[in-house]
C-alpha cells in the first residue's frame, strides 16, 4: 500500500514514515522542508514540495501509485496562531482542502489525519472523551476542527475513508538517540526543559501556578512520539472505506509542568531552575486523554508507559545533538 506522508520530515511524521518503512511499507514524505528536517529520514524517501501546489501534488500521487495519505503538514502552535491567524488558517485550511482536491483528481481514497486535543472544552478533572463538548477556540485549534470537518464533509458526498487523531501532548525521541524533537522556535516543555541541564539556558519559565490543579500548574498527557506513530500505522491498516472514526491518542495519565521538571532532574541528575511566569495565551488546565476507544478498536497500547522513560530518551537525543539535525 503505496502511502504519502504529508509534512513526513516533521518530528511526528518522520517517526510515523520511519515507523512504516520498518514495517515495510512504500512510503513516501511529501515536505517543503520549511518546518521539517531533511535528515530525519532516509533521502530516497523525501519529495521536497509544497502542500499548496495542487498539481504536483497530483503527479506525485499518480507517479508513486499512492493509495492512503498521511496529513501532518500544519503549523502547530497555540500561542503563534492567535497572532498570526492569516497564516495558520491559509497554510492548515486553505493547503489542506488543496490536499483533499488533489487527492479526488488522482482517485486516492484514504486519509489519516494529524488533529488536536485543542478541539477539546476546557475540563478540570477527568479525562477527554472523542464525544467530549468542544471548543476549539484559537486559531490552530479552529483551523485542525475545520480540517476535521471537511474531511467529514468528503467522505459524506465522495466516499472517502477517514481516520482523525487527536494528539495530546507528542514528545519523547527514538530509542537510539538518532531522531528526536527540533522545532525552531522551540516553544515545547520538555525539550525546554532539557536545555538548562545541556547548559544552553539558564532556567525554565512556568507558565502560571495559580491553575486548579494539586499543585497549581497546568497538567498534560505526555504521549511518546513513537507510540503516536504506531497508532497511525494501525489507523491505516483498519481504516474501513468510505467511512472515518475519529481517535484520541494519549497515555491517559496526566502530569503537571512540576511534575516533568522534577523528572527531568532525575533523568538528568541535575536540579533544574525555574522562574514563575504569568499564564501563557490560549493554554488550558487539563489535557488528558481518555484512550479507551484507540486501544479496543486498534489494539493500540503506548510503549512508554510513564513520564521518566519519555523524557529519558529525549534526553539522548538533546545530549547526542545539542543543535537539533542541524542544518538541512
Ligand atoms: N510550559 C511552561 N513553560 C514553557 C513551555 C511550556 O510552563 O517554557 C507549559 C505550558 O504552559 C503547558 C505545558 O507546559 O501547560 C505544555 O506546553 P507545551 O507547549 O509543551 O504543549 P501544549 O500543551 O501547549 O501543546
Amino acid at each position: 500500500m503505496p502511502v504519502l506522508a504529508t509534512g513526513g520530515a516533521g518530528y511526528v511524521g518522520s517517526s510515523a514514515v520511519r515507523c512504516l518503512l520498518a514495517k515495510g511499507y512504500d512510503v513516501f514524505a511529501y515536505d517543503s522542508l520549511i518546518k521539517g528536517h531533511r535528515q530525519s529520514l532516509p533521502a530516497e524517501r523525501l519529495i521536497i514540495g509544497e502542500l499548496a501546489d495542487k498539481n504536483r501534488l497530483v503527479q506525485v500521487m499518480r507517479d508513486r501509485k499512492i493509495d492512503a495519505v498521511m496529513h501532518f503538514a500544519a503549523f502547530i502552535s497555540v500561542g503563534e496562531s492567535t497572532e498570526r491567524p492569516l497564516e495558520y488558517y491559509h497554510n492548515n485550511i486553505v493547503n489542506s482542502l488543496t490536499l483533499l482536491e488533489a487527492m479526488q483528481e488522482a482517485d486516492v481514497k484514504k486519509i489519516v489525519f494529524s488533529s488536536t486535543a485543542a478541539v477539546y472544552a476546557p475540563i478540570t478533572e477527568g479525562a477527554l472523551q472523542e464525544d467530549s463538548p468542544k471548543n476549539p477556540d484559537s486559531p490552530y485549534a479552529f483551523s485542525k476542527y475545520a480540517i476535521e470537518r471537511l474531511i467529514a464533509d468528503f467522505s459524506r458526498a465522495y466516499g472517502l475513508g477517514y481516520t482523525i487523531l487527536r494528539y495530546f501532548n507528542a514528545c519523547g525521541a527514538s530509542p537510539d538517540g538518532r531522531y528526536g524533537e527540533d522545532h525552531d522556535p522551540e516553544t515545547h516543555l520538555i525539550p525546554l526543559v532539557l536545555r538548562v541541564p545541556l547548559g544552553q539556558r539558564k532556567k525554565i519559565g512556568i507558565f502560571g501556578r495559580d491553575y486548579p490543579t494539586p499543585d497549581g500548574t497546568c497538567i498534560r498527557d505526555y504521549i511518546h512520539v513513537d507510540d503516536l506513530a504506531d497508532a497511525h500505522r494501525r489507523a491505516l491498516e483498519a481504516m474501513p472505506s468510505g467511512r472515518g472514526s475519529i481517535y484520541n491518542i494519549g497515555t491517559g495519565t496526566g502530569h503537571s509542568v512540576l511534575e516533568v521538571i522534577r523528572t527531568a532532574e532525575e533523568v538528568t541528575g541535575q536540579k533544574i531552575a525555574c522562574e514563575d511566569l504569568p499564564r501563557r495565551n490560549g493554554d488550558t488546565t487539563r489535557l488528558v486523554a481518555g484512550s479507551e476507544k484507540l486501544r479496543k478498536e486498534l489494539g493500540w497500547a503506548p510503549t512508554y508507559q510513564n513520564l521518566h522513560d519519555i523524557i529519558e530518551s529525549a534526553w539522548r537525543w538533546h545530549r547526542n545533538h545539542p543543535d537539533g539535525y542541524g542544518k538541512n
